[in-house]
Order: structure tokens, then sequence, then C-alpha cells
């Protein structure tokens, strides 16, 4: 084993200095040691950076603080113009915990956040990690924010050799043993900037971390092996079809998908079942089809490769027409590119 034993107010203090020096400036931080952060830009920004990247969420925080300044305000937007707001970033059962948690905020609470973790953690969509997040960014509250970089810090400064999922409960035991009530905002932060910055998945760059010299990890020569998983299953493969009906006038046949299941009450193509044998490609509208091509797509949980037919002219029959420039802005990104590969397919025709 290394021999380091990381210290852990040293730690504490280096980062924390790292943090005022280094910290990333992002559209929803009030910065280092500034007044806190309004709890709904936090929560909001917490929600999207789930799975996301924080180039990815930048536009789509800004379009919705600009569009939706207060949680009151995004509480009274209609339904289907937050899940097309949202259209882009994946996820989208959390757009629909999104506003259910707004509508929670402004309905029982007068528009206010709760200032506690374990009042954050009663709202519906609010998960261990957001409410952790929001009660020590927005309320200096000593919470224990643990994600994913959080872990990763966690193992590799402390060189756990269990494997994830198993090492969970250590790593956050091992994240609170930071926790204090001084700074817990900034510290949190701080220790996001570290993993996202420096403590990079694949790279660490341990020749600029402030904390190297407490890192067991470093010391014992390889510390990107952190945390160690165990092998995964590979992902499952799905196959189905997508039927892309054009008017001939710049328009395309869009429906509203049913609100429970993937994709729920978002805008959707006409479509097949998903599934791991062969889907059924009877299709649902009566047209000309015409095969397009395939789409690739990765969910969580599954692979799944769209084969898109293509046809003009006939009625939608139950669905609705769309411009097809604002159905593409809508669609989440799999009907999207169902949607680009149907247009190039009547190209070639
Ligand atoms: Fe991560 Fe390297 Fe810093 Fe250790 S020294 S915390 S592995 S960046």
């Amino acid at each position: 084993m290394p021999d380091v034993s990381p210290d852990i107010s040293r730690i504490r203090s280096r980062l924390l200095a790292w943090y005022d020096a280094h910290g990333r400036s992002l559209p929803w931080r009030a910065g280092p040691g500034a007044a806190r952060t309004e709890p709904y830009r936090v929560w909001l920004s917490e929600v999207m950076l789930q799975q996301t990247t924080t180039p990815h969420a930048t536009p789509y925080f800004h379009a919705f603080t600009q569009r939706w300044p207060t949680v009151s305000d995004l509480a009274a937007a209609p339904d289907a113009e937050v899940m097309a707001a949202w259209a882009g970033l994946g996820y989208y059962a959390r757009a629909r915990n999104l506003l259910a948690c707004a509508r929670a905020v402004a309905g029982d609470h007068g528009g206010v956040f709760p200032d506690t973790e374990a009042g954050l953690l009663a709202l519906p969509g609010v998960g261990a990690y957001t409410a952790a997040a929001v009660a020590a960014i927005a309320f200096g509250r000593a919470a224990n924010v643990v994600d994913g970089n959080v872990e990763r810090v966690m193992a590799r400064l402390f060189a756990v050799e269990t494997p994830v999922p198993q090492a969970r409960p250590e790593l956050r035991r091992l994240a609170g043993l930071f926790v204090t009530d001084h700074r817990p905002g900034d510290w949190a932060q701080a220790l996001m900037d570290l993993g996202a910055t420096v403590c990079r998945p694949r790279s660490p760059l341990c020749g600029q971390c402030p904390v190297a010299e407490d890192c067991a990890g470093r010391a014992g020569g390889s510390p990107e092996r952190y945390p160690i998983k165990t092998k995964k299953a590979d992902r499952p493969q799905r196959r189905g079809f997508a039927w892309v009906l054009f008017d001939g006038q710049g328009r395309v046949a869009v429906e509203t998908r049913p609100d429970k299941g993937l994709l729920g009450g978002m805008l959707g193509l006409p479509t097949s079942d998903w599934t791991r044998d062969a889907p059924s490609d009877a299709p649902p509208l009566a047209a000309d089809w015409r095969e397009a091509g395939t789409v690739e797509h990765v969910f969580t949980h599954f692979g799944l490769t769209l084969t898109v037919r293509t046809a003009t002219g006939g009625a939608p029959d139950g669905r609705r027409w769309m411009e097809i420039e604002a159905a593409r802005a809508a669609l989440p990104t799999v009907f999207a590119k169902a949607l680009d590969r149907g247009v190039s397919g009547m190209l070639l025709i």
C-alpha cells in the first residue's frame, strides 16, 4: 500500500485556496467566497448537469433562466414548452421532475425553496445529490455533496481498493470527513472543480494538483486506476422503425408520446416498439414508404438502431404537421437524428 495518509485539514485548506485562485467561472455561480447563489439557479444547473457536460448544459441554462427567471415562472410554464426547451439535454424524466419540483416549490412553499437538506429532499424529483448541493451552495449548510467526480477524488486520495459500486458507502463516508460548517458551498464546488479539471477520469493532472502531497493514489504510481471498477455487462441493443412523413410543403408529421415510458410526454415521430428481436415494420400510417437508412442512438440502458422510412403526402392520421425546422429543434435527439435521415432520404429520391 502507498505510504501516504491523507491529512484532512491540510487537504481542505489547500483545496479551498486553490479554488479561490482557480475555481471555474460558471454562469450559475456567484464565485468563490461571494454571496450565496440563488437556490433556483443552483437547483436548475445541478439538474441539468446530471449526466451532461458543463459546455453542453450552459446554453440551456441561459435559455431557461432568460425565459423563466424564477422558479414560479417555470412552474407556470406549459408542459410542452418546457419539454421542448429541454430537448437535446436527454434524460427526459428529469424535465418532468423539474416541472413537478418547480410546481411544488411555487404551490406549497410560496415560491421559496426549503433551506435544509431534508426539506429539499422532500421535493418531488430531488435526490440526495441535488438536495445536498443546493443546501451547501445556496444555503451554506454543511451537506455532504457526493457525485461521481467526488467519488473518484476520494477513491484516489485514499487509494480505495474496493471496486464500485460496492465502495460507494465507503467513498461517501470519506467525503464526509471533509465537510464542516466552514465554507461548505465553496468546499463542494472546489471538489467538483478538482474532479472536472485536474483529477480527470482518464488522465489526472497530478503535477497541477493542490493536494498531490496527500494523495495515496498518486503515491502508489497509478492514480488513474481508481475508482476500481467491476466489469460492466455489455449494453443490450434494440431495434425499431421510425416513420418520417412529409406533407410536401416543408412539414413533418409529429406526435406527443404517452406520458409513461421512455421519452414520455415528449414530441416524437411515429415509431414501432423498440425490441431486442424483430420489431414490427407495419407502418402506422398509409403512404408510399421508402427506406432512408438507419440511425444509431445510445440510451442509458440500451443502444438503439432505428431504421428510418420516409414518404411524402397522405394524411397524418391523428398526428399533426409541424415545420421541419421547428420539429428538429423540439424533438429529442434520437428523433431529430431520424428526421435528418428522413430529410436526406427524400433528397435522394
Ligand atoms: Fe487526483 Fe492526482 Fe490530485 Fe490525487 S494527486 S487527487 S490522483 S489529481
